[in-house]
């Protein structure tokens, strides 16, 4: 599959060198190619990731779009753990949507309380981050963190 079918764009980034940026927009792309999305638009966003996390991921509901982030201390990250944060954050826009619609009748609820919305949307997270946590190893399996890329990953 031809990997131009993910659009993806990129925004200059401080903490990311524009080579690891092609590295990490590639990688992404052959994941999203792997779990059957290869049309998603992905930004990687110049903001680093919040302190503690080496990742993440927002999507925008209902559309094929997420900015993903990386932390600043990503280039020393071994390649096996960029291969499984990467892979991480991917398989979270499986679940994204389903999580946005299962909270929906929820959130349009009058009887239904905001402790219980929380706690409802606290056990779908978590959930889904055990989830993802297992799969994340399954669809690794055998990938490599890209060395070079040739040309820009996936423009246009
Ligand atoms: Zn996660």
């Amino acid at each position: 599959m031809p990997v131009s079918l993910s659009k993806i764009r990129e925004v200059s980034m401080g903490h990311i060198s524009s080579k690891e940026q092609d590295r990490i927009l590639a990688f992404c792309v052959e994941v999203l190619q792997r779990l059957g999305m290869p049309s998603y638009e992905l930004v990687l966003s110049d903001e680093p990731s919040d302190e503690g996390t080496d990742a993440s991921i927002a999507s925008v509901p209902g559309r094929y779009a997420a900015t993903l982030r990386v932390c600043k201390r990503w280039d020393s990250l071994p390649k096996s753990e960029k291969v499984n944060t990467l892979v991480h954050e991917m398989l979270h826009l499986t679940h994204a949507d389903l999580v946005q619609d299962a909270m929906l009748p929820l959130e349009f609820s009058p009887s239904v309380s905001s402790d219980l919305r929380q706690a409802v949307r606290g056990i779908l997270d978590m959930g889904t981050e055990r989830w993802v946590d297992r799969m994340s190893y399954v669809i690794a399996e055998g990938m490599t963190y890209p060395k070079k890329v040739k040309g820009k990953a996936g423009q246009g």
